[in-house]
């Protein structure tokens, strides 16, 4: 996949050094990665009757090995919280079809930022953190990939940075858009002139209001508060405040 749309960017002529592209980050930033992963998936398994300390450990087992409905249900069923294959094919079978379609889950902002960028003549750059395979089913079935001209997956923490070298010459002009203030720090420290906007989807009130009540609504997003930026960045709530 990644070979296609490299060729589809060498065809099209970008990245030669005159254009310019937004560098956008994927979960927290396009995507709603908690209300979909923490509120309604782990809700799906919870209507099978998974209790929700056996979902998350058996998340916490089979994260570092990359994600995967498959290899989740492969845990749930090894601590016997499951019980047989037959309702394991049912539930992969039952999860993949109620998932399948994740475009509810993009932030209502993010279509008409995208299509603007596009019609501005700006490259979109899809620069995703986290196991490739779990990363690009997000990403196609949230239907962006399409409107993306290059797609990349790193799994390296801070590795974003490191993909700067390479784009840092193939355009004239470079903004970031990304709700990790180290993400950013790791990419405008190899590239000084890059535009970097650090995006927050969670507002002070979300934590403080009724939907605290639900602590797994903001449980990720939330954390990327406390983490400190080393350099400058333009804060923002919104893909709107981001001037094209
Ligand atoms: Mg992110």
């Amino acid at each position: 996949m990644r070979g296609e749309t490299d060729r589809k960017v060498a065809e099209n002529g970008f990245g030669d050094g005159q254009g310019r592209a937004i560098l956008l980050d994927f979960d927290h930033t396009l995507f709603d990665t908690d209300r979909f992963f923490w509120v309604d998936l782990k809700s799906a398994f919870a209507r099978f009757g998974v209790p929700d300390e056996a979902w998350e450990k058996s998340y916490e087992a089979i994260w570092p090995l990359g994600y995967s409905l498959a290899k989740h249900l492969d845990e749930l069923d090894r601590l016997g919280v499951i019980a047989g294959q037959d309702i394991r094919r049912t539930m992969l079978a039952t999860l993949e079809a109620a998932f399948s379609d994740l475009r509810p889950y993009l932030f209502p902002d993010v279509p008409a930022f995208l299509e603007a960028a596009r019609q501005r003549g700006f490259d979109l750059i899809l620069l995703s953190f986290g196991d490739p395979t779990w990363q690009s089913y997000k990403v196609r079935a949230s239907g962006l990939a399409p409107l993306f001209q290059k797609i990349v997956y790193t799994v390296k923490q801070g590795g974003k940075g490191e993909l700067l070298d390479d784009l840092g010459s193939s355009y004239a002009e470079l903004c970031a858009i990304d709700n990790n203030p180290a993400d950013l720090d790791s990419m405008k420290a190899r590239h000084s002139k890059l535009r970097t906007h650090l995006i927050c989807r969670v507002k002070p009130s979300d934590l403080e209001g009724p939907t605290s009540l639900v602590p797994d609504r903001f449980r990720e997003a939330a954390r990327y508060l406390s983490i400190p930026s080393r350099l400058s960045h333009h804060r923002c709530w919104s893909l709107d405040e981001v001037r094209l």
